[in-house]
């Protein structure tokens, strides 16, 4: 049997981040891939001839000289990512029901005199909102890389709650409610999202907000081509069923069809209940910890509504559009019931070649208790009752969509839908929640899991560890491998890329 250096279990962004790493500071890598395509929320895929995005929509700090940008470039894939630069004056646009639209623009002078035009008796307000936000982004960058650090630190950000933060500097409440109106891309709760979270996602933003042009399945396929180019191997259709350990280490990993695969070390990049439920002879941890990491709360899960649209119907508007049904725009599970849409978030897909655009994706939150009737079903088997579910869901979607943009109504061709489940059932994130567990601000030590686990050459990496996001889970990557080679080595080199 051969022996790598490291196995890679999953082909989302986390696993193939941590392969482009590994494989480029020539170690040899094994990335296993359940699927037959690589990608996981990055995976797009075709209906009708339209290209539909999983899960990665628009992606922040992509302007040079910014952190995913650097990135990109370590890699080597930035010349070769075909990206659309969101609107500057306005990249997120919110929708309020009672018709009033505000939005974020890019770099702080122009998102303060932007916000400022509608409250111009908080802009010193904003001002200092801004530092403080701009804080926390400025925990990463290429110049903290370049001197060695992955990160700035922060830990008590961690436990900073968001919504306090806001309502600590900001005093009206429409504009408190603007400013968290991204909370669509960190299901944002009152109580558990962290100043850290809100702050990170939402500098980086403000930095510089891109979209995939044609999909974002270009991103998993160029990083899979690095890994072989590097002389790394990625597998699919290797579905990892099971870890076996010796002691308290991993001695190999054991594929679906019985196949066995060695390394020196291991980096599961899946959902920390899943990695730890495939231990075999397991001595290492005691029952009280599976019952705990089982507990743990998910966020919630995004149904999905795509619009496929009439040819050349709608010009392709380079913006995204938060709508609201209630101005309080956080998540509380009174808020988030039943066919009741409180908000979704509108996405546009461009295209390299046409200035239309053929594809609106509409992704709603919705709570596990609303689909938790269909979790013991599998893709294609759920029942008559659970396309009733999806039709009736998306109609409510589309209905409240249209009362912001009543024209869509008429571009529209053909729907098709996605629910949590059909994003548990193909990623195997438990309950297909969108980002994994819930970082706690009341609790970060308990909720925010360490790269290194107790097993001492198994390593996480994936959403579940720092944050979520293209940004969250390139930076776990990050910190995952810095475990094999070196925080400092690994940042100079990312940093002087
Ligand atoms: C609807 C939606 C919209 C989103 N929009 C954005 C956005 O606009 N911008 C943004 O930055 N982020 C967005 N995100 C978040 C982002 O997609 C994720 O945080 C990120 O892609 C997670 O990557 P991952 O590698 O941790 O997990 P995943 O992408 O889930 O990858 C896990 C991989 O492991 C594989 N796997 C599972 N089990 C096994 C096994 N036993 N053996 C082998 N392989 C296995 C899966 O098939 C999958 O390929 C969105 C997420 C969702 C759900």
């Amino acid at each position: 049997m051969k022996k790598y250096d490291v196995i890679i279990i999953g082909g989302g962004l986390g696993g193939l981040t941590c392969g482009a790493m590994l494989s480029k500071e020539g170690l040899s890598v094994c990335l296993l891939e359940q699927h037959s395509v690589i990608g996981g929320c990055l995976q797009s895929f075709k209906r009708n001839g339209r290209t539909l995005d999983t899960g990665m929509h628009y992606v922040g700090s992509l302007d040079e000289g910014e952190i995913m940008h650097q990135y990109f470039k370590y890699f080597g894939i930035i010349d070769q990512l075909h990206l659309q630069r969101l609107d500057e004056t306005g990249f997120d646009h919110f929708h309020f029901s009672d018709g009033t639209s505000y939005r974020h623009a890019m770099g702080y002078e122009r998102f303060i005199d932007t916000l400022s035009e509608q409250f111009p008796e908080e802009r010193a307000n904003l001002t200092e909102f801004c530092r403080q936000l701009k804080k926390v982004g400025e925990l990463i960058s290429p110049e903290i890389l370049k001197e060695g650090r992955i990160s700035n630190g922060g830990v008590e950000y961690f436990s900073t709650s968001a919504y306090e933060k806001i309502n600590e500097h900001i005093s009206n409440s429409k504009l408190r409610n603007v400013l968290a109106g991204n909370c669509g891309l960190f299901a944002g709760d009152k109580l558990t999202t962290s100043f850290y979270e809100y702050g990170m996602i939402t500098h980086s933003n403000i930095q510089g907000a891109y979209a995939f042009s044609d999909g974002s399945q270009q991103l998993a396929d160029l990083l899979s081509d690095k890994i072989k180019a590097n002389g790394g191997k990625v597998l699919l259709n290797a579905k990892v069923s099971k870890i076996h350990l010796d002691g308290d280490k991993v001695k190999c990993v054991e594929l679906n069809n019985g196949e066995k695969v060695e390394a020196e070390h291991y980096i599961s990049s899946l959902h920390p209940s899943v990695t730890f439920s495939m231990l075999e002879n397991n001595t290492v941890y005691k029952k009280a910890f599976f019952t705990r990491i089982n507990s743990m709360a998910n966020t919630y899960g995004l149904f999905t509504t795509y619009l496929l649209l009439k040819p050349k119907s709608l010009k392709y508007v380079n913006q995204n559009h938060y709508l609201f049904n209630n101005p309080d725009v956080w998540a509380t599970d009174g808020n988030y019931k039943g066919y009741n849409i409180p908000s979704t978030l509108l996405c546009m897909q461009p295209s390299q070649t046409s200035e239309y655009t053929n594809v609106v994706t509409l992704l709603t939150p919705i709570l596990y208790s609303d689909y938790i009737k269909w979790e013991d079903t599998k893709i294609g088997h759920r029942g008559e009752d659970y396309k009733d579910f999806k039709n009736r869901f998306s109609e409510a979607v589309v209905d409240f969509t249209c009362q912001f943009f009543p024209n869509l109504r008429n571009c529209i061709d053909k729907v098709y839908t996605a629910s949590p489940l059909t994003y548990r059932d193909y990623t195997g994130t438990p309950q297909g929640c969108a980002y994994g567990i819930v970082k706690d601000c009341r609790n970060p030590m308990v909720t925010q899991f360490p790269a290194r686990t107790r097993i001492s050459n198994l390593l996480l990496a994936g959403q579940n560890i720092n944050i979520h996001g293209c940004l969250g889970t390139t930076m776990s990557s990050t910190v995952t491998c810095s475990e094999i080679l070196g925080s400092e080595y690994l940042s100079k080199k990312i940093g002087n890329a």
